[in-house]
């Protein structure tokens, strides 16, 4: 069926040219944009007509790091000003006893929390697999497919326990063979490599602390065979710097260089402690790379220096990380953070607004490399397109430039999210799923695994 939204404001498209269209349509043709256009719109016959009225409309966001099930557990009094290593060691002991039905009801819950931000496609990295719970990456598929997002779930992965010199317990680190089983298991049941998939699978081992030498010498090697993106986190503090020296005797990017891992796969999340050698790397083997500025402000780990990365070329998405270390998935929240925080380091004029807008856009889309399918509005990509609408308090007086207000002003929700060609927000309101039900149960769930 065919869907016509007309009498739009503005299409801020993120084409290549940035173009911006006032007065536009766009025409969809069941998951593709068909066409698009300003003044006169096309007839349709017996499809759909949207209304943009009022509205300025952009291409969904894509976040590029998260951990879903983590939204279980926000706000933790204990941990509420602790650093990354400390909030880990917390953390792992509550996160041990998480089951099949707090990964589904969460993954719901922080998909949902995204999507009203304007996320259409996500990441997950759940790299938390306790012992005898095989199933938890399935029933995290389960809650995506709940959501109708297009999801691209990473199968994470533990195997250096503490004994051996890692930082996590016993309890949530799982052995190599195990973890290659698996991977085999999940991508040959879920990974849909299509054209406008609106599910794939990467492989996602979970940080130099805590994922021994040889699993990501394999994971590489799996991920080779198959085809598949590589992911896991990088850089992200001082601690994991010694770490590494002390562990390796190399810094965590030179690391990753004798493992093979740096090259055109592989997406780092965080990059926070990079030198000018690190970064020439980087850029040399085409990595990509997910920005999460508001945990790295959160957690004081400081800050990455993306306009020198962004300088050089390297594929740059935003993400918003676990919602224990963020606390929240606003997706808005990220892109304004990523604004300000490189502003804080580099001056005013260092990056605009529509910089931060592009990577969370088609930036989110370069780094997953499915810049052909989704990221920006155009003829021929997928139908995932958002709308705000432009007259409430927190734009007015902004509408000399609504594409920016969205991330000077207080931008707080879309009024309207098509993902694939299909309406899942309609008047800010879920067309689909109970959105109470699902806030009930996750607080349930937390209370128990909290106490
Ligand atoms: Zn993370």
């Amino acid at each position: 069926m065919k869907k016509l939204i007309k009498d739009i404001d503005l299409i801020a498209t993120f084409n290549e040219k940035l173009e911006e269209i006032r007065n536009g349509w766009i025409l969809i043709n069941e998951n593709i944009i068909e066409d698009l256009g300003s003044d006169k719109p096309p007839k349709i016959g017996e499809g759909e007509i949207i209304s943009g009225k009022g509205m300025l409309i952009l291409p969904g966001f894509i976040n590029t790091h998260h951990h879903f099930y983590q939204s279980l557990f926000r706000s933790v009094k204990e941990v509420q000003n602790a650093k990354l290593f400390d909030w880990l060691v917390f953390l792992y002991e509550k996160w041990k006893d998480i089951d099949e039905e707090a990964i589904y009801i969460s993954s719901v819950v922080a998909i949902l929390e995204l999507m009203k931000s304007g996320v259409t496609t996500t990441t997950d990295h759940l790299y938390l697999f306790p012992k005898n719970r095989p199933l938890l990456f399935d029933s995290e598929v389960n809650g995506a497919r709940l959501t109708r997002v297009r999801f691209y779930g990473t199968r994470g992965s533990m195997s250096l326990s503490r004994k051996n010199g890692g930082l996590p317990p016993d309890s949530v680190v799982q052995k190599e063979e195990e973890i290659l089983r698996d991977y085999e298991r999940v991508v040959k049941k879920y990974n849909n490599p299509e054209p406008f998939s609106m599910l794939r699978v990467a492989l996602a081992p979970c940080s130099p602390f805590s994922v021994t030498e040889s699993l990501m010498k394999e994971t590489l090697k799996f991920a080779e065979k198959y085809d598949l993106l590589l992911h896991t986190h990088l850089a992200e503090t001082k601690d994991e710097d010694d770490f590494c020296l002390s562990k390796v005797g190399l810094r965590p990017v030179d690391y990753m260089e004798k493992l093979g891992w740096l090259n055109s796969r592989v997406w780092f999340v965080h990059l926070v402690h990079v030198n000018d050698s690190d970064i020439k790397k980087l850029s040399d083997f085409n990595v990509g790379m997910a920005h999460c500025p508001t945990s790295n402000m959160r957690l004081g780990s400081g800050i990455s220096p993306v306009v020198k990365m962004k300088s050089t070329g390297i594929r740059i998405g935003l993400g918003v990380d676990g919602s224990s270390s963020n606390d929240t998935g606003n997706f808005l929240q990220e892109i304004r953070n990523a604004m300000l925080l490189q502003r804080v380091a580099n001056g005013a004029e260092s990056i605009t607004p529509r910089d931060v807008l592009s990577m969370g856009t088609t930036g989110g889309a370069k780094v997953l490399k499915l810049e052909k399918e989704i990221g920006s509005i155009e003829k021929g990509k997928a139908a995932d397109i958002i709308g705000f609408n432009m007259e409430r308090l927190e734009f007015a007086g902004a509408l000399s430039d609504p594409v920016a207000a969205l991330v000077l002003c207080d931008a707080k929700s879309v009024d309207i999210s098509i993902i694939n060609g299909d309406v899942v927000i309609e008047n800010g309101k879920f067309k689909y799923v109970d959105e109470l039900e699902f806030i009930r149960r996750q607080n349930k769930i937390s209370k128990k695994l909290l106490s």
